[in-house]
């Protein structure tokens, strides 16, 4: 991918518009590219920003009703004058751009919390896949989980719980550090016949318990949930019910 299509695809990259493909390419031109990566990391802290502050500026309420009739009222006194013209043009604009900013804060105050949750489901996908396609899958590739804990001693500033289910068909196969979402997570790896998951474990201080969340992308099922202050991620091609199955395991351990 060249500087200019990267540049072209950055903002909707940002915004988590693009289909997997795209996003891994994106990712690929930011770790070749500094300049890039740096416009990037720029409009993701902007982002990151602007959503950190947008929920405490709800419109007041009527305050859509109250514009509105408003330029109703602009528009009537500018419609008996035929000369004036431009006062037509002007009352257009102006209600152009209050129902611009109207509908920018209905869709910022919609999409807050489910957004960061869609783009949380989109990154961890996106490491799932990222762990299939380059042949590193494991870090510390081991059954044992008394070899995988301790491995994320000193790599991490938690230490994730990690089960051994293989009784119950979910065989460890090793574990992994992964960077989701600006931050280095534990990646777990379990096997069930030929399917692979990814559990992606990092704490969650202010949250409480959460019950399981089903979600798709791209054909790939995730489970989300939070427990005893962890978040929870599970990808997988692996049948839902059989996910919810291993995610069920997992809740009784910790
Ligand atoms: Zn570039």
């Amino acid at each position: 991918m060249s500087c200019g299509e990267a540049r072209e695809l950055i903002h909707g990259y940002v915004d988590g518009e693009l289909d997997l493909v795209r996003n891994l390419e994106m990712e690929r031109h930011f770790h070749e590219c500094p300049g890039c990566a740096n416009v990037h990391e720029r409009l993701r802290a902007m982002r990151l920003a602007m959503s950190g502050s947008m929920p405490y500026f709800q419109p007041p309420a009527g305050l859509e009703r109250r514009l509105r009739s408003q330029l109703r009222a602009a528009n009537d006194a500018g419609s008996g004058l035929r000369s004036a013209g431009w006062q037509w043009q002007w009352a257009g604009i102006a209600a152009a751009l209050v129902l611009t900013v109207v509908g920018t804060w209905r869709v910022t105050l919609m999409s807050q919390q489910p957004g960061s949750a869609e783009e949380l489901a989109g990154e961890a996908v996106a490491g799932h896949v990222r762990s299939l396609m380059a042949t590193h899958l494991t870090d510390v590739p081991s059954s044992d989980r008394h070899t995988v804990k301790p491995w994320f001693n000193g790599k991490l500033d938690f230490s994730p719980a990690v089960g051994d289910f293989k009784d119950r068909g979910f065989t460890l196969v090793g574990g992994r550090l992964d960077y989701l979402y600006n931050r280095p997570v534990a990646a777990l790896v379990y096997q069930r016949q030929q399917h692979i998951i990814n559990l992606f474990v990092w704490p969650a201080p202010e949250r409480s318990d959460s019950q399981i969340q089903l979600t798709s992308r791209h054909g790939y099922s995730v489970l989300h949930w939070v427990r005893s202050q962890m978040n929870y991620w599970e990808v997988s091609d692996l049948n839902p019910s059989e996910l919810n199955e291993f995610a069920a395991l997992i809740r009784k351990t910790n």
